[in-house]
């Protein structure tokens, strides 16, 4: 047996539908599809290269609506205070957020406070989230086996350690809902501002909440998506279930948000992942991978995949992010059409979409999708702008 098939023991992998095989490997982050845009000349292109550009107006393509320059305006506007963030480290060839942990902007106090009842400390530690403006928080146990086997130096995209201090025992999970208009508008440069704006919150959030741990004397690293895979850690929390279109569905907000972590010594008590009946209905709905322009979703039940850019020894539904990536590169921006499209893309603060997730939740579950039928059509990006007049 692989020595990295086991985790942490409060929980098992399979209580948070995790299916671990033999073959099990640590990911290097310098596989992952936007890093080998960089280094591996089967995937790098003038496409990929006019892709990041477009992120700096520089390659901005106008064509048509979603796409015009106001759109890719939006869209980089929303991605402001992560990108100052993450460029600020580049002369080490540090992406912080991305490549990089987010550096200690303030020290760990000389003097550390008692914490008497970890369960009471993981309830503050929530509600300060709730705080500085995290929409889920919960909290796991540190398991290496989703940490980066290496990073990426982005000076020359070599691998580089991958280290975090010393007393790490927690990871805390917090959720950033999209703007479910902008989402909506899914394929469009227009929609890319719902992730950059979550991109560009979650950093202020993890920053703040990593420095109030600090400040209480433990070690606290604000992680965004360097450092380790986050949806593992967000399914050992608690805060939902795999999905097949690559995604972690909430009761909250369904797949509609963004995830990001804090890795910490602080004492806590851990959530308990939870079984919600997801893998039941996405193993009877194919709306996502019908719906992917390039095919890059699969249609069967999950398996263990071979490719580059996925982890290797975990059995799940896994897209294939060379098409994926391609069809983003080709836009000239990100797409969610696999999340739009999604039955538990729905607002759950109303009634009627409650009660839809309590049967799609249920073995009413065939019923549910064909309640769905007429739901997730795109909205027109020029029908978003006219609202805001
Ligand atoms: S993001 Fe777009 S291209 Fe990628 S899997 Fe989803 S629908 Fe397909
Ligand atoms: S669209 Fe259907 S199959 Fe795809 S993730 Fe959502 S529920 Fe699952």
């Amino acid at each position: 047996m692989n020595a990295h098939r086991n985790g942490p023991k409060s929980f098992s992998d399979s209580d948070a539908g995790i299916d671990i095989t033999d073959d099990f490997e640590r990911f290097s982050q310098r596989n992952d599809i936007f890093s080998r845009a960089f280094w591996d000349e089967r995937i790098r292109s003038a496409k990929t290269d006019g892709f990041f550009a477009s992120y700096r107006m520089e390659a901005a393509p106008r064509r048509g609506d979603g796409f015009t320059q106001r759109d890719f305006a939006l869209r980089n506007a929303s991605w402001l205070s992560s990108d100052i963030l993450s460029e600020r480290g580049a002369a080490d060839g540090k992406r912080e957020g991305f490549q990089a942990p987010i550096a200690y902007d303030t020290p760990v106090a000389a003097e550390q406070m008692e914490i008497g009842d970890p369960q009471r400390m993981s309830k503050e530690i929530k509600r300060i989230a709730e705080f500085f403006g995290a929409d889920l928080c919960a909290v796991t146990e540190l398991d290496d086996r989703w940490h980066y086997e290496t990073r990426v130096d982005t000076r020359d995209m070599s691998a580089a350690p991958n280290h975090l201090p010393s007393g790490i025992t927690h990871v805390i999970v917090l959720g950033h809902e999209m703007d479910a208009e902008l989402v909506a508008t899914y394929p469009s440069a227009l929609a890319g501002a719902a992730t950059g704006r979550e991109y560009s919150h979650e950093a202020a959030i993890v920053m703040q909440l990593a420095a109030y741990i600090r400040n209480l004397g433990y070690e606290a690293v604000a992680s965004m998506n360097d450092t380790a895979l986050v949806i593992p850690y967000a399914l050992k929390a608690g805060l939902g279930e795999y999905a097949r279109n690559q995604m972690v569905i909430t009761p909250e907000f369904g797949p509609r948000l963004r995830f990001s972590k804090i890795f910490t010594s602080l004492p806590l008590h851990s959530d308990q992942p939870k079984k919600l009946g997801v893998a039941e209905f996405c193993n009877i709905c194919t709306k996502c991978a019908d719906a992917c322009p390039v095919k890059a979703l699969p249609f069967g039940p999950p398996d263990v995949s071979t490719q580059t850019s996925s982890i290797k020894g975990v059995r799940k539904w896994t897209s294939n992010a060379e098409k994926c990536f391609g069809f983003w590169a080709k836009m000239a921006s990100d797409c969610a059409i696999c999340l739009r499209v999604c039955p538990f893309n729905r607002d759950f603060s109303k009634w009627r979409h409650k009660l839809w997730l309590k049967l799609a939740l249920s073995p009413w579950r065939k019923f549910a999708l064909t309640l769905d039928r007429h739901r997730g059509a795109r909205i027109k990006p020029s029908t978003w702008w006219a609202r805001t007049k």
